[in-house]
C-alpha cells in the first residue's frame, strides 16, 4: 500500500492520549437553600478527530457539560485534563488564555460583532496571538474560503444570510486553530436547507482536516452526522451510540474504505467501479 493511500485512509489519525479526559465530573449549582446537580458524575475521553454528538431532554446538563468542557464554567468536583493538562481548578486567568488559544466555539445564535466584517470577526480572536496584521488577515480570508465565503470577506453580518453568518462563526472558532472545537446547538436557528450544510461541513472539516468537534444537538439527522453520539440524562452519559459520519461515509469506497472524491468512477485505489 502506498504512503499515499495510507495517509488518506486515515485522514483523522487517532492517538492514544486523548485531547481531553474527564473523570468522576460534578458540577451543582446552589439556588439559595437548593442545591442543583447539573453534572452528576460524568467520564469521557475525547479523541483527538472525534466527531461528538451530545443529546439529551431539556434541563439534562447539555450546557452546563459543554460550558465546562470549554472552560467557561467550573466543575465543583472531578478530574478534567486537556492535552494532559489538568484543567479542573484553574484561575480564571488561565482559563481565558485557554479559551482563546486551545479551544473554538460555535453559538446557536452565531453571535458576530454586527459593526464588523466576516474578515475582522474572523480576525478578532488572533488580536492578541503573536500574529501580524498581515499574517491574521491572510489567515482570516484563507479560513473564509474554506467555508465557502470567498467574495464576502468585507460583508457585514446583517448583509449575510444565516447559513452564511454560521459558516463566519466557524471560521472565527478556528482562528487559533484549537485542539476541539465546541458547538452549542450551532444548526438551531437555521432552516433545514441551511442545517444540512453547515453540519456537512463539520463533517467535512472534522474529515479534512481532523478538527475534534463537540457538538450538543436536539436534532437526530444532525447528531447522525457525528460519529460518536453521548445520551445525556440527569446529568450522566447514558449511552453511547455511534453515529454515520456522511460526510466519510459518502466519500469512502464501499468495496476497500479507502478515500474517494465525489466525481471518481473507480476507485483510485481498488480500482473497482463506484
Ligand atoms: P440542558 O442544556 O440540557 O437543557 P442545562 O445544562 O442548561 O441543561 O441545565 C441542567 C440543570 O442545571 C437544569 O436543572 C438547570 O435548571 C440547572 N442550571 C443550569 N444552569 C444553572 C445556573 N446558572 N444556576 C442554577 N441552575 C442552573
Ligand atoms: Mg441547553
Amino acid at each position: 500500500m502506498s504512503e499515499l493511500t495510507q495517509k488518506i485512509e486515515e485522514p483523522t489519525p487517532k492517538t492514544s492520549e486523548p485531547v481531553l479526559k474527564i473523570e468522576k465530573l460534578i458540577k451543582n449549582y446552589s439556588m439559595g437553600k437548593r442545591n442543583v446537580s447539573a453534572l452528576n458524575g460524568i467520564d469521557l475521553k475525547v479523541n483527538k478527530g472525534d466527531f461528538i454528538a451530545i443529546m439529551g431532554p431539556s434541563g439534562s446538563g447539555k450546557t452546563t457539560l459543554l460550558n465546562v468542557l470549554g472552560c467557561l464554567d467550573t466543575p465543583t468536583s472531578g478530574m478534567m485534563a486537556l492535552n494532559g493538562k489538568d484543567v479542573a481548578k484553574l484561575p480564571e486567568k488561565k482559563l481565558y488564555s485557554i479559551r482563546r488559544n486551545e479551544l473554538g466555539f460555535i453559538f446557536q445564535t452565531f453571535n458576530l460583532f454586527p459593526y464588523l466584517n466576516a474578515r475582522e470577526n474572523v480576525e478578532l480572536p488572533m488580536e492578541s496571538t503573536k500574529k501580524s496584521k498581515e499574517e491574521r488577515r491572510k489567515r482570516a480570508k484563507e479560513l473564509l474560503e474554506m467555508v465557502g465565503l470567498s467574495g464576502r470577506e468585507e460583508h457585514r453580518p446583517h448583509r449575510l444570510s444565516a447559513g452564511e453568518q454560521q459558516r463566519v462563526a466557524i471560521a472565527r472558532a478556528l482562528a487559533n486553530d484549537p485542539a476541539i472545537v465546541l458547538a452549542d446547538e450551532p444548526t438551531g436557528n437555521l432552516d433545514t436547507k441551511n442545517k444540512h450544510e453547515i453540519v456537512r461541513l463539520l463533517g467535512r472539516l472534522n474529515l479534512d482536516q481532523g478538527t475534534t468537534i463537540i457538538m450538543v444537538t436536539h436534532d437526530s439527522q444532525v447528531a447522525s452526522h457525528a460519529e460518536r453520539i453521548l445520551f445525556l440524562s440527569d446529568g450522566k452519559i447514558t449511552e453511547e451510540k455511534r453515529g454515520l459520519h456522511l460526510v466519510k461515509k459518502k466519500l469512502m469506497c464501499p468495496h476497500c474504505g479507502s478515500r474517494i472524491q465525489p466525481s471518481d468512477e473507480r476507485c483510485p485505489s481498488c480500482k473497482k467501479k463506484l
